[in-house]
């Protein structure tokens, strides 16, 4: 397997191509984003970390029958996937209201749903991933009806799944979001509907059970600190980084204030 070249950078990560056909590398980096790019800095180790959990918590999903582009782990920054058709869409699965939930429809702070609430956002950093009905999906025909009725479905099961293993080490999971690409099956026939990109604290809401403690990327978007230390921690209860590792925190009180970007 060679890596070749690279194919697309992202806020978190960078896809590259590889020798071998329908097979990509995803490299994690230490960068932090909030509020479409607007607020930035670089976080020493966030880029190991995401890898390692992301990589546990879609092998998690996988052996519970979830089809998702991991194929394995390649080192501390990189992963082995599978090539996809990506979805435009960010979907977004939420159990206690929290985030933009609470600004845009003025829902308290910390109430738990009744059920989970299914969100979907076009994936278009110029518009800032705007909010959009299933019907808008429809139209300009980002998905199918029936791609979308299968991706909710799975959702849900994704959301049980992950739910189940954070409680289980103290840890409530908020929300989160997911993204799914395409693939040919293996007839070629049809296309199958798989999980992409990754999911750790970067991409999820967790907090404590106990203390409601923040483990997730809003410790960054909030200027809360010691975002490293939170990431270790979920890391170390699901048991994936049980040693210490020489990952430190480091100070971006620095970068605290938004800086708008000139036109
Ligand atoms: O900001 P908002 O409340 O809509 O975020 C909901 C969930 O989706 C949070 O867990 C957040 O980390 C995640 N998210 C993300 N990438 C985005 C937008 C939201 O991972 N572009």
């Amino acid at each position: 397997m060679i890596k070749s070249k690279k194919l697309y950078e992202g806020k978190a990560k960078i896809i590259y191509n590889t020798n071998e056909k329908g097979l990509l590398i995803q490299h994690f980096k230490d960068d932090a984003t909030a509020f479409n790019a607007l607020k930035k800095t670089n976080i020493e180790g966030k880029g190991v970390l995401n890898n390692r959990i992301s990589e546990y918590l879609l092998s998690s999903l996988a052996q519970c029958g979830i089809q998702t582009h991991l194929i394995k782990r390649l080192n501390m920054r990189e992963q082995l996937i599978k090539e996809a058709k990506i979805i435009p869409v960010e979907f977004i699965v939420r159990n206690i209201a929290t985030g933009s939930l609470t600004k845009r429809l003025g829902i308290s702070e910390g109430t738990v749903l009744d059920k989970p609430l299914l969100e979907y956002y076009l994936k278009n950093d110029e518009l800032g991933d705007p909010l959009i009905s299933k019907e808008h999906i429809f139209s300009f025909e980002w998905a199918t009806e029936e791609e979308i009725r299968i991706i909710d479905k799975i959702s849900l099961r994704i959301n049980d799944i992950l739910q189940g293993i954070f409680r289980g080490v103290g840890i409530k999971l908020v929300d989160f979001k997911i993204e799914y690409g395409r693939i040919w099956n293996i007839n070629k026939e049809i296309t199958e509907i798989i999980l992409v990109d990754e999911i750790s604290p970067d991409t999820c809401r967790l907090w404590d059970v106990k203390t409601d403690r923040k483990l997730d990327k809003d410790r960054f978007r909030k200027d809360l600190g010691n975002l490293i230390e939170a990431y270790q921690e979920v890391a170390r209860r699901l048991g994936i980084m049980p040693e210490e590792t020489n990952i430190s925190e480091v100070n971006f009180g620095k970068t605290a204030s938004i800086k708008f970007k000139k036109k």
